[in-house]
């Protein structure tokens, strides 16, 4: 079986950064898609660094990737063992099971979906997350059918709000809090866009079908739409680990460690994680 001194789990902000002060070991860093950058290739808004788009980060930061690490891409790791076993699932190769000493995980964090939340109705077309409607405009250049109705007003919604008014759609954000939420620079946009904001009520009930026609809140406002984004949150994305977290051979970064607004942190994070699981090797050694 082939063996690894550190396997680190994603190629976004944090596994680069991890892999890149891992200096001196043998490194193997793998990412399910099929480019290094993670959450950044989709994220064409200015405000990574200094103010630069997510993409632009990304390139920055691969520029100098380290050659000796072996980068295998378009390959997912299914299962993590406790004896420090790794399955992997890749195009090329189909399964393939290696060992590690050391395990970093940077696989960054998922989207709460719609079927999470206690929303009444059916499940029509024209609901998705806010990140994936990210990914589809600025990947695939799709543009949704407006109005469209974005449930959060955190930063992924207040990003999506402004791009999708950039695109000239009525947009509406229904917000449970009293006050919008995410940075004062991305609140900016509700003052340079027509964009409607609904705080202290939420959605319970989605209409249409098969494709949605509007959606409820709680205290009964309903909503004509074509499109509903849910922004609703980020979870950490750690399944692979459960169980494990006590083990000194595991270093956890990024935002499956806790999802940041900020790049710069994940980024320190990553640096952290390799020097840590460089130090253990030489510990074990
Ligand atoms: C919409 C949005 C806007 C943002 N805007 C800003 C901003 O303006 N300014 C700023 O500084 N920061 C911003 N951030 C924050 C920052 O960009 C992110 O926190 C950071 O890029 C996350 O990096 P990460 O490496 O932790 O996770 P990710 O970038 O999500 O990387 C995780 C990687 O792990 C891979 N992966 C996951 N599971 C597996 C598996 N089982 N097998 C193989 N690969 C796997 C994924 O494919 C992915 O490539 C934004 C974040 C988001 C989501």
């Amino acid at each position: 079986m082939e063996q690894y001194d550190i396997l680190i789990i994603g190629g976004g902000a944090a596994g680069i950064s991890a892999a890149k002060a891992a200096k001196g070991a043998q490194v193997l860093l793998v990412d399910r898609k099929n480019a290094l950058g993670g959450v950044l290739l989709q994220c064409t808004h200015q405000g990574f660094g200094k103010n630069k788009s997510g993409i632009e980060y990304a390139a920055d930061l691969i520029k100098d990737f380290p050659q000796e690490v072996s980068l295998t891409l378009n390959t997912t790791v299914l299962s993590i063992s406790k004896d420090r076993t790794a399955l992997l699932s890749g195009k090329e190769f189909g399964l393939r099971e290696i060992r590690f000493s050391q395990l970093i995980l940077a696989t960054g964090c998922r989207e709460i979906p719609m079927g999470a939340l206690p929303i009444a109705g059916t499940r029509p077309k024209g609901v998705y997350t806010a990140g994936q409607m990210q990914a589809m405009m600025n990947l695939h250049g799709h543009t949704p059918e407006g109005p469209v109705v974005i449930l959060g007003s955190g930063d992924l919604g207040l990003i999506m709000a402004k791009q999708l008014a950039q695109a000239g759609l009525a947009v509406t954000l229904v917000e449970k809090k009293d006050h919008c939420g995410g940075m004062i620079k991305n609140q900016r946009c509700l003052k340079e866009f027509p964009i409607r904001l609904i705080c202290g009520d939420t959605i319970t009930e989605v209409h249409g079908y098969p494709q949605i026609s509007g959606c409820t809140t709680a205290k009964g406002i309903t909503i004509p739409c074509s499109t509903l984004l849910i922004a609703a949150g980020l979870v950490p994305e750690r399944e692979l680990i459960f169980g494990m977290e006590k083990y000194d051979w595991l270093h956890i970064c990024g935002n499956c460690n806790t999802v940041h607004p900020m790049v710069e942190a994940v980024i320190n994070e990553g640096k952290l994680s390799g020097v840590a699981a460089c130090n253990n090797l030489r510990g074990s050694l």
